[in-house]
């Protein structure tokens, strides 16, 4: 077996090839830890920036926190009792993954710079061929820990070029541009669009806010974490374990009571919603703009409270009647209004599935992306996908949880992913490829259980959702079900090729070079 040491010393040879990560965020981290906890050291998390923390990194808008709370919105094996506040804002959760990078001692594992550009299925090597700006590399299995929310979507919009102001996605958040005296036009009302606003409010001269649809906002159980209650739980972690538990019961009961215990608990919550309405904004015209049409959960829940009271302010208007064309220095609404603006903002989303898959290449030379379009095929219990061996998808179709912590869903599969590698090594298995069968089993028990869900059937359009309305990737049953469902590895359900079948040979991989493959 390879140690870390060995990989780090520039050009080495191995005694074959090592398991490559694509992405340090929450996904990468958790599982290059299982895979440490495996005993499998011969691994590399290939990073496109220069620093780990995923969306946590890239997103750092005025006011980018977390809807799900800090205690379990953390890794179970680095439990931090030190969160500021019940929500986790962008800088504490940013600096939480560095801290945990450093105590783990994993940056030794990461090669910052090496951006996917693709990667493709060697069958003579039983391998894959990954492209990166540095250089191509042989790995065994290759793991996309990419998140869903990675390449962000400004949508067309007729005459934006000839916008003379400033514009800008979420995402690329412009810290130098000044708002103080301006008129902004945000254009999107989702999650992150929620956050922005109120922050905005406090300084620029006036928010423009374009509604095109309104989503149920549940009231947000915020507050500061005192210096007494960190102590606490420093001192008797089992107590934070606990609250962690509360937490997770607390998720998934918004989730799972409505959709899979009984529809009358998707009339509470939608009373909540209203309430929260009611008790935020006095306009009735206001309200009724913000109440949604579609039942609860159908697009993702947001939870604010700031949200409905920055729109109450003189200097924020809500716009609903659509975006028709840009000018130089205003946006045309469907019925005719022009409205100034000095800078666009768009908080309008992110494409998904994810770009990454547009450049993974498996057997049949096809792209993950087109396989998931063409066939609506998924993936088997969210990780694997038939003709794609030795590649694993972490928060893949059917995998991620709506309002339930993704790190959960991440644990669950870092655990599995790295049970299964173990599985190999000891089998001196060279590669697996899910069935067909056991694939298109799998999906259609997802999709049967997805049509009594409110994210299909509730009535709204979404990125839940496929151009046929079905549902693209989210996991339809408790979350417990799913870590239970990736407990244990089905051998019966891939076709494996034995090493003993096979002659490979050692690899060397060249750290600060190209072309090993
Ligand atoms: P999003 O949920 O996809 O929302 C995009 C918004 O842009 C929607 O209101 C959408 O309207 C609007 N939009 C898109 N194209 C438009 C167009 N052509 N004209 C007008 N409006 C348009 O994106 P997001 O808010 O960035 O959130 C993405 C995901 O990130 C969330 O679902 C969540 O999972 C995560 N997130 C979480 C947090 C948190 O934990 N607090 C914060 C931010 C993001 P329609 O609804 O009509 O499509």
């Amino acid at each position: 077996m390879l140690n870390v040491e060995s990989l780090d010393s520039g050009v080495t040879h191995l005694e074959r090839d090592p398991i490559v990560i694509i992405g340090a965020g929450f996904g990468g981290l958790a599982m290059a830890k299982r895979l440490i906890d495996q005993g499998i050291e011969d691994f590399l998390v290939f990073e496109r920036a220069d620093e780990v923390g995923g969306t946590w990194r890239d997103n750092n808008y005025p006011g980018c926190a977390c809807d799900v709370a800090s205690n379990l919105y953390s890794f179970s094996f680095a439990k931090n009792p030190d969160w500021t506040r019940t929500y986790g804002k962008q800088k504490e959760i940013f600096e939480y993954l560095r801290d945990v990078t450093e105590k783990l001692n994993l940056r030794q594992k990461i090669r910052f710079g090496h951006e996917l550009l693709s990667a493709r299925w060697v069958e003579e090597r039983l391998a894959w061929c990954i492209e990166t700006p540095v250089g191509h590399f042989y790995a065994r299995a290759l793991i996309t820990a990419t998140g869903p929310f990675g390449s962000p979507v400004i949508p067309v919009l007729e005459g934006q070029d000839l916008f003379g102001g400033s514009y800008f996605h979420s995402f690329n958040w412009d810290h130098d541009y000044d708002f103080s005296g301006k008129r902004v036009a945000v254009i999107g009302t989702g999650a992150t669009a929620a956050q922005i606003v109120p922050e905005l409010q406090k300084n620029a001269k006036k928010v423009n806010v374009f509604q095109r649809t309104p989503t149920w906002i549940l009231p947000r159980l915020d507050s500061e974490t005192s210096a007494f209650k960190r102590g606490i739980y420093r001192r008797i972690p089992v107590l934070q374990k606990l609250v962690r538990g509360v937490w997770y019961s607390a998720y998934e009961g918004i989730v799972g009571l409505p959709q899979y215990v009984h529809p009358i608990f998707l009339g509470g919550f939608e009373a909540l919603g209203r309430w929260h309405i009611r008790r935020n904004i006095d306009c009735y015209e206001l309200r009724s703009k913000l109440t949604p049409d579609f039942r609860f959960n159908c697009k993702r829940t947001l939870l604010s409270n700031a949200y409905y009271s920055s729109l109450n302010e003189p200097n924020v208007e809500l716009i609903t009647d659509g975006v028709a064309r840009f000018y130089e220095d205003c946006i045309e609404t469907n019925e005719g209004d022009k409205i100034d603006a000095d800078v666009v903002i768009y908080a309008t989303g992110f494409e998904v599935p994810n770009d990454q898959f547009k450049r993974i290449f498996g057997c049949d030379g096809k792209s993950l992306s087109s396989v998931f379009k063409d066939d609506m095929s998924g993936a088997y219990l969210g990780t694997s996908v038939s003709r794609f061996p030795n590649m694993f998808t972490m928060l893949g179709p059917f995998s991620a949880a709506g309002n339930q912590s993704a790190i959960y869903m991440l644990e669950s599969q870092a655990e599995y992913i790295a049970m299964v590698m173990a599985e190999l090594d000891r089998d001196e298995i060279a590669s697996i490829d899910v069935k067909p069968a056991a694939q298109a089993r799998f999906v259609a028990d997802v999709h049967k259980k997805s049509q009594r869900v409110s994210w299909v059937a509730g009535g709204c359009k979404s990125y839940y959702q496929d151009q046929n309305g079905q549902n693209l990737g989210l996991w339809p049953d408790w979350s417990f079900r799913y870590r239970r469902a990736l407990s244990s590895f089905r051998r019966q359900d891939f076709n494996c090729v034995y090493r003993s079948n096979t002659k490979v040979a050692p690899t060397q991989y060249t750290q600060s070079s190209s072309s090993v493959c």
